[in-house]
């Protein structure tokens, strides 16, 4: 008895110790930034600092600070760096994984960093980090041109191009990350600087996809392409169309090489307290104001529950996919197989998966299985190289990035649920490894990665050179103080 008060006596201690230093932290960021940009818990800018697009990778920081230049973001990670205090960046809160852009330290806000200011003479776009796409794309279209970004609302700009980034041009202009042209940077050592391929290649290198591990970005310049407006928009189909689905995606997926076409497609059950609601979502994207004949036939054959295809622009294309957002501010949990192609057999499987889960854990409070197929062609890797970007890390053969996601209310059901998601990858990725018959397991998208995934599996051949730059930029691991996939200083 003694000895456990005495346990919990010293356990107090140790907390009250580490939330009067991160206080402290607090009134130092103040005085050295100001006091008008840190804000203590619970004001509404706290709030919105701190808010995921899950509640489950939402938790409560000591205050929140909002740097408005790049130079006090450095001013402030070297402040962090030096107290060893445990701090986040958030760019749009989408990661599925608690703690990597959230921390019970400092929550570090990029809100001021919200322009989007294109250049017509340079071909290039500089974006703020804390923007979404949506925003991004309702800025570009007045100009007729677009930048490679999400496909889906309200995801960030910042995670999802410091992990890769697959948009609706990625067939035809690849990786969002690889359009990028100069990131502005602040560095953990209290520096900034504007980084291209031209003045490090090393660290342009690292930002193509090696995460939150060599600093903060606050802006990013990408290349601009022209814009036209769009054809496509969603398909919702019962479950008793979905073999329709299943053999219009197996024909797209094997027969379609026009690099405008893409699509996208969600098998989901839907947990309603008691029963399942199983549906399809499909998103057909044409990269042209009209479809040519032959491409999407299979699919607009489909009898949907609901249609809503046409000629469109961009931005209400990627608003046609709020569907995606069913599970948002729920608990949930992600991961993907790397897949290098779609057969039967396999997205058999993956709805099989889909609906078992799905009948198992509703009763304890699930509320969406689902999985998504995203069949790309080998030219999304044709505008990058194993030279120029961190991801992939190899060219030769593409891995589309299978999604297996989880949603549900009680946090009591965390484990039974992030258990049902790792038996369910185990088994795709045993019919995976018999359908290839053994070959290496492919590379898999940090941005759609469970967080148990290892540096090893995610960077591979790259991860030597990533811990050289790692060991340049940032040698204390300043950036591990942060939660993501943690690359170690050589
Ligand atoms: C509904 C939905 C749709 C999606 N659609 C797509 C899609 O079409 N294409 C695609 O490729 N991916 C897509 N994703 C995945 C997406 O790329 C990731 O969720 C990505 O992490 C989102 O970026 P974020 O800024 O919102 O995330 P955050 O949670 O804010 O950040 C993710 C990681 O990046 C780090 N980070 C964020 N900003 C910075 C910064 N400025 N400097 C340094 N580190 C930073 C964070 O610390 C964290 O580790 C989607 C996700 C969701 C939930």
């Amino acid at each position: 008895m003694r000895l456990r008060n005495a346990l919990t006596t010293m356990m107090s201690l140790a907390v009250a110790a580490r939330q009067s230093t991160a206080q402290t932290i607090c009134a130092q960021i103040a005085a050295s930034i100001g006091w008008t940009s840190v804000f203590p818990s619970f004001t509404p800018q706290y709030t919105t600092d701190i808010l995921h697009w899950l509640e489950s990778s939402t938790q409560l920081s000591e205050c929140s600070v909002r740097p408005n230049t790049v130079e006090k973001v450095a001013t402030v990670l070297a402040l962090l760096g030096k107290t060893n205090t445990p701090f986040a960046v958030k760019g749009g809160g989408h990661t599925s994984n608690p703690g990597f852009s959230s921390t019970t330290g400092v929550q570090i806000s990029l809100e001021k960093f919200a322009g989007v200011d294109y250049d017509q003479n340079a071909g290039t776009v500089t974006i703020g980090a804390s923007l979404v796409w949506d925003e991004v794309y309702g800025e570009l279209q007045p100009h007729g041109v677009t930048v490679l970004g999400g496909r889906f609302p309200s995801v960030g700009v910042s995670g999802l191009l410091l992990g890769g980034g697959y948009s609706w041009k990625a067939n035809a202009f690849g990786l969002g990350s690889d359009s990028v042209v100069a990131w502005e940077v602040a560095f953990p050592n209290g520096t900034a600087a504007t980084v291209t391929d031209a003045n490090d290649p090393d660290l342009a290198f690292a930002l193509r996809g090696g995460g939150n591990n060599f600093g903060i970005v606050t802006n990013f310049v990408m290349k601009a392409y022209p814009q036209t407006n769009v054809w496509g928009g969603i398909l919702v189909v019962t479950q008793d169309n979905w073999d329709a689905v299943l053999s219009a995606t197996e024909t797209f997926s094997s027969t379609v090489t026009d690099p405008k076409a893409q699509i996208f497609v969600i098998f989901g059950s839907a947990g309603l307290v008691v029963t399942n609601v199983p549906v399809s979502f499909v998103t057909l994207s044409y990269d042209a104001p009209e479809q040519p004949e032959g491409i999407f036939d299979q699919f607009l054959a489909i009898d949907a529950l609901i249609k809503d295809i046409s000629s469109r622009s961009l931005l209400s294309l990627v608003q046609t996919g709020l569907a995606a957002n069913y599970g948002a501010f729920t608990r949930g949990s992600w991961d993907t197989i790397p897949t290098p192609s779609y057969d039967r057999t396999f997205m058999n499987a993956l709805v099989n998966q889909t609906v078992f889960w799905s009948d198992k854990l509703t009763s304890s409070g699930s509320i969406l299985v689902g999985t998504a197929i995203e069949p790309f062609l080998p030219s999304i890797l044709a505008s990058g190289t194993t030279e120029t970007a961190a991801y992939p890390y190899t060219r030769e053969q593409v891995y589309f990035p299978t999604l297996l996601a989880m949603y549900w209310l009680p946090t009591s059901i965390d484990q039974t649920m992030i258990a049902a998601r790792n038996s369910s990858v185990d088994t795709l990725k045993s019919v995976l490894e018999i359908e290839t018959q053994g070959a290496a397991p492919g590379v898999p998208y940090s941005n759609y990665a469970a967080s148990t995934t290892t540096v090893e599996q995610l960077y591979g051949s790259n991860l030597a050179r990533l811990r050289q730059i790692k060991k340049r930029v940032d040698p204390n691991n300043v950036m591990g103080l942060a939660g993501g996939f943690k690359i170690l200083p050589a």
